[in-house]
């Protein structure tokens, strides 16, 4: 399944939505592609909301990402996040803007999640910025700058996302080891399930939930009897590594 909306999905499973309206303003690309968890989580809220939605940013490319003065981690940089508001004008409520974050916070791909309030973000005016959560493990660099996301996501590292498993990584990952009932690690625990599943190791029924459970234990110890690992379930330095190769 691929992390990225196809062609023929904008206007059909994404009927609210056109791929143009996700376009770099000034080369009107789309980089490797938007996330799909990002339009499945503007599709649902278009469905359930009833109201239509416009984007103001999508995916943009590093030089359009400074000229607007965006982080260089941005995830508008991958087609993992969008600003965007309802054309009824319903945002410009900073109440309303509040209460919708908070309600996005609750949703199945969030990764990060903010709006302009008493002028913090002057910038976004009535606009909303979601996050979507994506793991790109097609290649070493993928998985790791997903694996450098989810660390900053999770646990405020600011470590620079460049898929390079360097010093500053490895330590914090070792500082930051996944076990069994993990809490507050939901980005980092989505990483490690879509990289065990993918070489082959099941986390169980719920799969990629963001949750380490006995599954996803079980799964972690199997991969690491059949990688010359310690067999612990706890994810350190060394099964990071392991997992990235
Ligand atoms: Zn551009």
């Amino acid at each position: 399944m691929s992390k990225y909306v196809q062609d023929n999905e904008w206007g059909t499973k994404y009927p609210n939505f056109k791929k143009k309206e996700f376009e770099c303003p000034c080369c009107h690309s789309v980089g490797k592609g938007i996330a799909t968890t990002l339009l499945d989580t503007l599709q649902e809220l278009r469905t359930k909301k009833g109201k239509s939605i416009a984007i103001s940013s999508g995916y943009r490319c590093s030089k359009q990402n400074k000229k607007v003065g965006g982080a260089s981690n941005s995830a508008h940089l991958i087609g993992a996040a969008a600003d965007f508001y309802f054309e009824d004008g319903s945002l410009a409520n900073q109440n309303t803007r509040v209460a919708l974050v908070n309600e996005l916070k609750n949703t199945k791909y969030y990764h990060w999640c903010y709006c302009n309030v008493n002028g913090n973000y002057p910038n976004m005016g009535a606009a909303i910025h979601f996050d979507s959560n994506i793991v790109d493990t097609s290649t070493r660099e993928e998985r790791v700058k997903s694996l450098q996301r989810a660390l900053n996501a999770d646990y405020k590292c600011g470590l620079v996302v460049d898929g390079s498993f360097g010093p500053k990584t490895e330590k914090a990952s070792h500082n930051n080891y996944l076990y069994l009932g993990k809490k507050e690690a939901t980005n980092h625990i989505k990483w490690l399930q879509t990289r065990l599943i993918e070489l082959g190791y099941s986390v169980g029924k719920s799969g990629v939930d963001g949750s380490f459970g006995y599954d996803t234990q079980n799964a972690v110890k199997r991969f690491q009897n059949e990688h010359g690992l310690q067999v612990d379930g706890c994810v350190g330095k060394a099964t990071h590594k392991a997992l990235i190769k």
